[in-house]
């Protein structure tokens, strides 16, 4: 659909990988071979992502030149959709927990400051309903879909909008991308999801393997995957791991980060003053103006880098070439 209006630049980018880089079918190495962008609008704020896509080369796979795209790519929104599920899941819950009609939702949205059209939120509605009536019915359809690749790698995430919501719970296959099940439940209970597993099971008929299952790794879906999979290995989805791990240490960052700014406000004062003075000195005083800038836009990697640890090293950095500076010209000046 074209859009009219332009739309808002990205709050933020993210650049997502595939975590394995061998060939799922024959176990070969794989290339990256080009990257995919992709701008989704989730209830945390506008993404820009980069999606780095693998392939593999071996020209007797069954996969051969397959794109492979990252695993937790179908966990934020549906293929060809904009819309996170996140917002999918809020507008279910909205629509039927809570029966509020389409211009509500709409004015709720608008509300959280996310950016879409009344006609989008019916379109989400009926995608919803889709996503909830796919249920595994039509398992032959599935399986000539899957058929040919033999095996899946199953993908669990139950997204709650808001607390005391319903749960939609989104049943995957990562290695197609397709969406096996969905389903809006109450709670996230170990008896609860135990059927959902069982029911993919049986579409899925006892000619495909399922390799793993991948999931944030809560405890009732641990008990859940042993209960319905035995045997079936079950790795917790590594971004969701460290990023759990590491949440107290970024939230701690970010507060940071805050406090720092502040103390670095003032920097376009200084360099239009200094752009008015082209002498030497000027020169050099508009490079660590520059210093700073570039520091201050520096967001680091989160989890993995730290963006408020990685401004303070690099204004530590820059404060101990000022004293040097200083120390250097008392020298001069005692000389
Ligand atoms: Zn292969």
């Amino acid at each position: 659909m074209a859009r009219l209006n332009k739309r808002d630049p990205a709050d933020r980018r993210e650049v997502l990988r595939c975590t394995t880089t061998h060939c799922p079918v024959c176990h070969g190495p794989t290339w990256m071979t080009h990257h995919n962008a992709r701008h989704l609008i989730l209830l945390t704020g506008s993404v820009q992502y980069t999606i780095k896509v693998r392939q593999c080369q071996n020209a007797a796979c069954s996969a051969y030149k397959k794109p492979l795209r990252p695993e937790a790519e179908g966990a934020l929104a549906l293929p060809h959709n904009e819309y996170g599920l996140d917002v999918l899941a809020l507008i279910g819950a909205l629509r039927y927990g809570q029966h509020r009609t389409v211009p509500e939702i709409h004015a709720m949205l608008l509300e959280r400051r996310i950016e879409i059209s009344e006609r989008t939120v019916t379109l989400l509605v009926h995608r919803y309903e889709e996503l909830l009536a796919l249920r595994l019915m039509d398992a032959t359809h599935l399986r000539s879909k899957l058929g040919r690749q033999g095996q899946v790698i199953l993908a669990i995430d139950g997204l709650q909008p808001d607390v005391g919501h319903e749960v939609l719970w989104v049943l995957r296959d990562v290695l197609s991308g397709e969406v096996l099940l969905a389903r809006a439940l109450l709670g996230s209970g170990e008896d609860q999801l135990v059927p959902l597993f069982q029911e993919v099971v049986q579409a899925l008929g006892n000619t495909m393997a399922i390799l793993g299952v991948i999931s944030d790794g809560q405890r009732s879906i641990r008990n859940a995957v042993q209960r319905a999979l035995p045997g079936v290995p079950h790795q917790l989805c590594q971004f969701h791991f460290l990023r759990e791990a590491a949440r107290p240490i970024s939230e701690e960052d970010r507060h940071v980060k805050v406090q720092l700014k502040k103390n670095l406000r003032g920097i376009r004062k200084i360099e239009r003053r200094l752009e008015a003075r082209p002498d030497r000195h000027a020169g050099v005083l508009t490079a660590y103006c520059l210093a700073v800038r570039s520091a201050l836009t520096d967001d680091g990697r989160p989890p993995l880098v730290a963006s408020g640890l990685r401004l303070k090293e690099r204004i530590s950095a820059i404060e101990a070439s000022l004293e040097h500076v200083l120390e250097t010209q008392k020298g001069d000046l005692e000389r």
